[in-house]
């Protein structure tokens, strides 16, 4: 949730107004740039947010050591220990900030393990962030002045200020947020009547409301793009969205910390592109060493574009994987695999793999179960007990439900025991997300990262 702006942050606010065109047409243009000149563009950013680092207590200190003139951005950043939320919290965040914090906008999450935390920024960081949005839009045909409908958690309050005042004029989209505690047909009824080409939020919202309106026969207006976000975005909620849109379905990495990370690329479906002009991300194994690409680990990311509250190789909890090469779509930003999922929403297997929310929706896909699922939740118990919770379409067959236990069984490995269980309405949590894998240690493995930024201008 964002703040408004206090009085002394208003002229800033005018000033970001500026910023959000710059920083969109910068976005558009770099992304065509080749990878070494991305990474000038990329050095040349972390030399100057090494520098702005400096100036906010926690890493006035780590850096003492370093000569700026002579160490290069990278190796310093190298040298850093990764950050996390504990450790922000920890520390105290004045020992975060760069600037007076009356000056910023303050930004909530919710955190999906239910640790709230406060992070910063300035209006023009928030334009940047906007511009980022704009660069996903932009690739798949939409403009500023398409309307949107977002399916986003309960508490999102009304943007002021900037945004609202740009909005009016119609420099930055309509957008209409729709709650995931409210019922489906009023999503269903929001996206009838204003027609929107965006339709985006939580991956499992945008399920629902393609399945209700699949179920029911009803024709959605067919937006331009479809966007995924937030969440575990699974095949099967790619898979029909595209079938009840009949549009392309865009799987979006953000988070609220961070914005707009990757995104699907428009050509190639099935990878991000990563905006690694304004990110060093690196894969990190649970040593905390970089993994080659291809190979899963943990998401760390640097932001190059924020200075007020600098994010220093951030532990996101979030699992991913680079890819070699450069995309045919002619972009020159990274590839990467989607999301696999968050550490702390993962179960360990028998033979000590991270077992995550898409992995197991793989396993229903291939048992053939959403032909009688319409939707699961995975919940770890004591004692290797896995207690599958099924919201059914239709009472399923001795064979269907055998041949979905074998995928689990497969999936995890020996030793769990599986359950089947009916219900009638698996609840959201609490932040109005819903939850595929439950581990046993959920609460222990409380991770930093937070995925409840839906999009927005
Ligand atoms: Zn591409």
């Amino acid at each position: 949730m964002l703040r408004p702006m206090p009085r002394s942050g208003r002229f800033d606010s005018v000033l970001a107004s500026f910023a959000l065109p710059v920083e969109a047409f910068r976005r558009r243009r770099e992304q065509w740039l080749s990878p070494a000149q991305i990474a000038v563009v990329r050095e040349r950013r972390l030399a100057h947010v090494l520098e702005a680092a400096r100036s906010a207590p926690y890493y006035r200190e780590l850096l003492a050591r370093y000569d700026a003139e002579r160490a290069a951005p990278t190796a310093i950043l190298a040298g850093l220990p990764p950050l996390t939320r504990q450790i922000i919290a920890a520390h105290g965040l004045d020992a975060f900030l760069t600037r007076d914090r009356r000056t910023l906008f303050s930004v909530t999450t919710s955190g999906s393990t239910g640790e709230p935390a406060v992070f910063f920024r300035s209006p023009r960081e928030e334009a940047e962030f906007s511009a980022r949005w704009w660069r996903v839009y932009s690739a798949y045909g939409c403009g500023a002045r398409d309307t949107q409908v977002n399916f986003t958690r309960s508490n999102v309050r009304p943007r002021k200020g900037m945004v609202k005042l740009l909005r009016r004029l119609g420099v930055v989209p309509q957008v209409v947020n729709i709650s995931t505690a409210d019922p489906i047909e009023n999503g269903a009824r929001a996206v009838m009547e204003l027609r929107p080409q965006v339709i985006g939020g939580y991956a499992v919202a945008i399920e629902s409301l393609a399945e209700y309106a699949m179920e029911r026969g009803i024709e959605l207006a067919r937006p331009r793009l479809v966007v995924c976000a937030a969440m575990d975005v699974t095949d099967h909620c790619r898979d029909v969205a595209r079938r009840a849109f009949g549009a392309p379905v865009a799987n979006v990495y953000v988070t609220n910390e961070m914005g707009v990370i990757a995104w699907s690329c428009p050509v190639r479906s099935e990878v991000l592109h990563v905006n690694d002009d304004v990110f060093v991300l690196e894969i990190l194994d649970s040593d905390g060493s970089p993994v080659p690409d291809g190979t899963s680990g943990e998401i760390v990311l640097t932001s190059l574009t924020l200075t007020s509250m600098p994010l220093l190789r951030y532990r996101t909890g979030d699992i991913a994987a680079r890819l070699p090469g450069i995309c045919n779509c002619g972009r020159g930003l990274a590839l990467m695999t989607p999301v696999q999922g968050r550490s702390a929403h993962a179960i360990r297997s028998a033979d000590g793999r991270l077992v995550t929310a898409p992995l197991v929706a793989g396993a229903f896909g291939a048992a053939g179960a959403y032909a009688w699922v319409r939707r699961f939740q995975v919940r770890e118990e004591a004692q290797r007990v896995l207690r599958v919770l099924v919201e059914p379409r239709r009472a399923p067959s001795e064979t269907e439900s055998a041949a979905l236990v074998r995928q689990l069984e497969a999936l995890l490995g020996a030793g769990f025991t599986i359950r089947i269980e009916h219900v009638t309405e698996i609840p959201l949590a609490p932040s109005g997300k819903f939850q595929y894998v439950v581990p046993l240690d959920a609460g222990r493995a409380a991770r930093p990262a937070v995925r409840d930024a839906a999009p927005a201008s």
